[in-house]
């Protein structure tokens, strides 16, 4: 797995199975993707890349 994942202004970490794009500043119509563990799944108007966080170690809580 790509442990440098979400680093980019274009890869976002998600933590619901079903994320909604709507592209930001490029703008598209709103559209609903559903994510995968371990999947990048990329919309497919702005090519942002969406990847489920799976139970991420946060010491801070
Ligand atoms: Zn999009």
């Amino acid at each position: 797995m790509n442990t440098e994942f979400g680093k980019k202004d274009d890869e976002t970490f998600v933590y619901e199975e079903r994320v909604s794009c709507d592209g930001g500043q490029y703008g598209h119509p709103k559209i609903f993707l559903s994510v995968n563990k371990h999947e990048i799944t990329v919309c497919p108007y702005c090519s942002h890349k969406f990847l489920l966080a799976d139970k991420i170690n946060n010491k801070n809580g």
